[in-house]
């Protein structure tokens, strides 16, 4: 695509942003055929789940479930890089509702008061302009009919980049950087948290355990994607 082509398409979106076909009808963004060929997971039909399971012992969760599985290079890959990198937070928004649509299937999420995106840190979002998870919140809270809330928890400081370090250090490295604006308008309530994707795992369980400090509160995880 040339620039112009770029800039057109960020604003009138007319062509698939994953397969770069046409759009027709009511397609936005993504066009129907990339929806329906999504490697989805379905683990949100299974009990004790792989998404599940990467948080026992560490952090208690009700149910934890990842939309898609992405391959390196294919072009969900390229769809999510877009989304976080590029601009095209809208995809988040068009994600999320299809993933909805699926969860509510069965029912998934039905039993949850309010969906909270995990939050980047006000530094970060001035540079990036948005954040992806909220997109993606919103698109599942217009579909599952939940409330989504970002008043509540914040990035209390900045984590270093956590690309060239083991998984014991990201931890490290994410530990306390999460807090609560007024825990008790969130007393009782069970909270989906929401990431876009999903690679330790360490930046959700302290979000999670950041939450769970809250009187009565259980947890929920959604994630788009998993590696
Ligand atoms: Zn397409």
């Amino acid at each position: 695509m040339n620039i112009f082509r770029q800039l057109t398409n960020l604003f009138y979106p007319d062509l698939c942003l994953c397969c770069g076909e046409n759009l027709y009808g009511q397609e936005e963004y993504i066009c129907t055929k990339c929806l329906c060929d999504i490697p989805k997971t379905n683990l949100h039909l299974q009990q004790d789940n792989l998404i599940e399971q990467r948080f026992w012992g560490k952090v208690p969760v009700e149910k934890a479930t990842a939309f898609f599985f992405f391959g390196k290079g294919s072009r969900y890959q390229h769809l999510l890089h877009l989304l976080k990198y590029k601009g095209y937070c809208e995809i988040g928004t068009v994600l999320g509702q299809y993933a909805a649509a699926h969860l509510l299937e069965n029912g998934t999420f039905q039993n949850i008061d309010v969906i909270v995106p995990v939050p980047l840190h006000p530094k970060k979002l001035r540079k990036r302009g948005y954040n992806q998870s909220e997109y993606i919140a919103r698109g599942l809270s217009k579909v599952l009919n939940k409330p989504y809330d970002t008043a509540h928890l914040y990035r209390a400081r900045e984590n270093a980049t956590q690309t060239k370090k083991s998984v014991f250090e990201r931890y490290q490295n994410t530990l306390g950087i999460f807090d609560v604006h007024q825990p008790e308008d969130l007393t009782g309530k069970h909270i989906l948290v929401v990431d876009d994707v999903l690679t330790t795992g360490s930046t959700l369980e302290n979000c999670l355990n950041e939450l769970l400090k809250i009187p009565h509160v259980r947890t929920s995880i959604f994630t788009l994607a998993v590696t």
